[in-house]
């Protein structure tokens, strides 16, 4: 059996790694440079920020992957050489009002997770300078570096012998009688017994090409900015006003995010990086001590409620989507993966895949 994925982005590069170990022949093509979209942009938060607020069907697929990493990204650093700095960071958040939420959806969901007063923040994260008498505390919650995760897949799925084309573009399909014989690229036809789209934001615009039958996916951008400290200033992912200091273990400062409906731009803007170093030095005035070392921007796969679309299209036997991921893209593509190749075996049961259809409600 032949998979011809489109899209390297983190979910493609999965589906292709998932679909490889189990001995299937695997073609993954992407327009450019496999992982170099939303993936590399990311945080590598593997969690929901404020995972209470999802639904049960992003909680499932969170929880599945949350299992699944520490495995995978040592199977990566063997594999590549490239280490994905899995790392277990702990999240702090500051939400009043959300805090019986949290409890609640923790209990419900098996969560490691507290409340803590001001005096437990201050020796947590002792520069940060909080507005509240508590904050939510989850302990457990890890982080993966996102252009490495992407450079250790890239690297391993080369290595396991997925055939990777970059610099290949779809531009449609090639059908017949509902069913997809193959895919026009920007190099020529190429066939497939199952083509599987991972194309991230870029989804439900190249759906539209070939059905009326399309995704709700939009591209969201994200844009961050990085400080670069000594390791351990900031030692934990501290997240306010749904904005978040990701700390990696070089002492580089993450903070992020925007969130802006302004099409497939992708351009960096000077009040996006106004606004988020008055945020991040509002509460971290040490930070001032130091440089802005970068800005940049992602497009994430906005979907309704981040419910993505792990699903076969209605009306063709052997096209599959797996996109629509939003902002969790990184901590749901495993599970998200999973799913994938289960479908495709005809082994998934309508109560795992039901949510993420085309079809199914999503807000
Ligand atoms: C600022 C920011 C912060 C984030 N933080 C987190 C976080 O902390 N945790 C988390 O879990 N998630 C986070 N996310 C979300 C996460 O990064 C995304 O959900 C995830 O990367 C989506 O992966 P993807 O593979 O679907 O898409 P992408 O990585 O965008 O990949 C899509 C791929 O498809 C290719 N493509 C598109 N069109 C074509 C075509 N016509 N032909 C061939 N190839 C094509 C593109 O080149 C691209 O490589 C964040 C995102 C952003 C932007």
């Amino acid at each position: 059996m032949q998979y011809l994925i489109t899209g390297g982005g983190i979910i493609g590069m999965m589906t292709a790694l998932m679909l490889r170990q189990q001995g299937a022949d695997v073609t993954l093509i992407d327009r450019q440079l496999a992982g170099r979209e939303s993936t590399w942009a990311g945080g590598g938060i593997v969690s929901p920020l404020y995972p209470w607020r999802y639904p049960e069907s992003v909680t499932r697929l969170a929880s599945r992957s949350q299992a699944l990493y520490p495995e995978l990204t040592d199977y990566l650093l063997e594999t590549s050489g490239i280490d994905p700095e899995y790392l277990i960071s702990g999240m702090l958040t500051i939400a009043p009002d959300e805090e019986q939420d949290a409890l609640q959806w923790a209990t419900k969901n098996h969560k490691q997770l507290s409340r803590i007063p001001k005096d437990e923040i201050s020796e947590l994260e002792p520069e940060f300078a909080p507005d509240t008498e508590s904050a939510i505390w989850m302990p457990d919650v890890a982080q993966v570096r996102n252009p490495r995760i992407a450079k250790s897949m890239r690297e391993t799925i080369i290595r396991l012998g997925v055939e990777l084309l970059e610099e290949h573009e779809l531009h449609g399909l090639v059908t017949d009688s509902g069913k997809v014989t193959g895919v026009e690229t920007s190099k020529g036809i190429l066939h497939a017994d199952n083509i599987i789209l991972c194309t991230g934001a870029w989804t439900a615009q190249l759906v539209s090409l070939f059905s009326d039958l399309i995704p709700v996916i939009e591209p969201v951008r994200g844009q961050m900015i990085l400080f670069k400290t000594a390791p351990d200033l900031i030692k934990h992912i501290t997240l306010w006003e749904d904005r978040y200091a990701i700390p990696r273990k070089d002492g580089r400062i993450l903070f992020g995010s925007t969130v802006e409906y302004s099409g497939f731009i992708k351009q960096t803007t000077e009040d996006a990086e106004a606004e988020l170093y008055d945020v991040v030095t509002n509460r971290y005035p040490i930070l001032k001590e130091y440089e802005v070392e970068l800005q940049w921007a992602g497009l994430r796969p906005g979907s309704p409620s981040g419910v993505p679309y792990i699903a076969r299209h209605p009306e063709y036997e052997n096209l599959y989507i797996n996109a629509g991921h939003f902002r969790n893209g990184v901590v749901l593509a495993p599970a998200s993966c999973e799913l994938m190749l289960k479908l495709l075996a005809g082994t998934a049961d309508e109560s795992e895949s039901h949510d993420y259809m085309l079809e199914a409600e999503r807000s």
